[in-house]
């Protein structure tokens, strides 16, 4: 009991601090939901590394226990890191914009393309659809019907041109024309290939585009690091493009494109549709790549809801024996606000394996009883408990008020008491070897 209440009085005094013991467990949560959302593994090794690094010696929140204040430390370094706003798509001062798209084939560049254009006529802004791929004949069609569905016009010259030629003179119509954007999609390989990222060079090299977005499936994986390293080292880019974000890919992708690029994620794609596409949110992101939607919304409601000036002013009250029956029904109320009892029991280390359901309903229940009787105090009663101990009249009405038995007050008061000389001597650093007591 006495080390349980130490555990309990160290979180009321937030003396507690991150340490590489108290948080191995959530370390090693965090690789695996890390892992398990495919993020790449050099990526997850430097993440955890630096993480850990800042989380070191940090305070731990009253309430919550310190491996779950880490996975928070963890969700909000990696909404940082994929950045904290949208990054919306460059606007070029002198139109025409122009937006090259990058990438491997069927990783969604063509519907992307089209997505793009239909999400900046929301804007206001005018868009032209170049087709470069004309390794496919099927490609151009597509990107030619994709057009007419949102009836924006397409730029092509057939299967026969030069991929950088017609990027080049579709600019060119885009600035005679007067057009705001140019978004040039471009042809992809199964795989990384030389050929492939001699030619969008080329292209990047004739068009200087404001934008160079990397289009990247969700589903890539651990693959995503590798490619986008080698888009990024070969032509650069300044923006990506997660794609298939509605399948149950965890997204991991997203951190590993950002960590290995430093360029932001744009936007993602939410399926087969010209709607689908939305504006990337980091700390949605963060959230379905840690899958640990629960963990983080208990840390958040132990943050709002225990004021750390509030459990300073209790530690003093304690310290100088005025610790009454009122700070205790506080104390009580802080509790249930912050969930159960049991809730509660569990957050702090070691307690909830030690504690089985029965004694925590006991526990509870023996709250709510000990809540009655101090409701049937009076004012001087709570404030100073020894009036109750010197006066079986007192002890006799407050027990009829609550409905219990004088003998329940006679101990709730003696508990109380017991309790209250025993955090003191905590409070003054004598921890006594004893058991017995029992809180009220
Ligand atoms: P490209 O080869 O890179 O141009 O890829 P495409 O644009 O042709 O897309 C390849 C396939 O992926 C097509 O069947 C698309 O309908 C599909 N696709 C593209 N984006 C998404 C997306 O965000 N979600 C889903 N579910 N499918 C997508
Ligand atoms: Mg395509």
């Amino acid at each position: 009991f006495a080390e349980r209440l130490e555990e309990a009085w160290k979180k009321l005094r937030g003396q507690d601090k991150i340490s590489e013991a108290n948080i191995q467990d959530a370390l090693k949560e965090v690789r695996r939901a890390l892992l398990t959302a495919d993020v790449n593994l050099q990526v997850v090794k430097q993440f955890i590394a630096d993480v850990e690094e800042k989380a070191m010696g940090a305070e731990v929140i009253a309430g919550v226990r310190p491996d779950q204040q880490f996975i928070k430390i963890v969700n909000d370094e990696l909404v940082a890191i994929m950045g904290e706003s949208n990054v919306p798509l460059a606007h070029a001062d002198q139109p025409p914009t122009v937006v090259l798209m990058a990438g491997l084939q069927g990783t969604g560049k063509t519907t992307a393309s089209a997505k793009l254009a239909l999400h900046l006529r929301k804007l206001n802004r005018s868009s032209l659809l170049v087709a470069t791929d004309i390794y496919r004949p099927a490609a151009i069609d597509q990107l030619k019907t994709l057009g007419e569905q949102i009836d924006v016009p397409v730029f092509e010259m057939g299967t026969d041109a030069d991929p950088v030629e017609i990027a080049r003179q579709g600019v060119e119509r885009a600035k005679a024309e007067g057009i705001d954007t140019v978004i040039v999609d471009t042809a992809g390989r199964l795989q990384i290939d030389t050929d492939m990222m001699a030619e969008l060079a080329r292209i990047k090299e004739t068009i200087q585009p404001h934008d160079t977005l990397l289009v990247v499936d969700a589903m890539t994986g651990q693959e995503a690091a590798t490619l986008t390293r080698t888009f990024d080292e070969e032509i650069g880019i300044s923006g990506a493009i997660l794609t298939k974000l509605d399948g149950d890919s965890r997204g991991g992708a997203a951190l590993s494109v950002r960590r290995i690029s430093g360029a932001p994620i744009k936007f993602v794609g939410m399926g087969e549709k010209v709607e689908a596409l939305q504006p990337f949110y980091p700390d949605r992101m963060a959230s379905r790549i840690l899958g640990m939607g629960d963990v983080l919304s208990l840390v958040e409601k132990a943050a709002e809801q225990v004021d750390l000036a509030d459990a300073e002013k209790m530690q003093e009250k304690i310290l100088s024996a005025q610790f009454d029956f009122n700070d205790f029904l506080k104390q009580t109320r802080l509790m249930k606000s912050m969930g159960s009892l049991g809730g509660i029991m569990k957050l702090i280390p070691g307690m909830g394996k030690q504690i089985s359901d029965e004694d925590l309903q006991k526990g509870e229940t023996q709250l709510k009883r000990s809540e009655a009787m101090i409701g049937s105090m009076t004012v001087e009663e709570r404030t100073n408990p020894d009036v109750l101990s010197s006066s079986p009249s007192r002890r006799r009405r407050v027990a009829k008020g609550s409905g219990f038995e004088e003998s329940d007050v006679t101990k709730l008061v003696s508990d109380f008491k017991k309790m209250r000389s025993l955090m003191q001597q905590m409070g003054q650093g004598n921890l006594p070897g004893m058991g017995g007591g029992g809180m009220p």
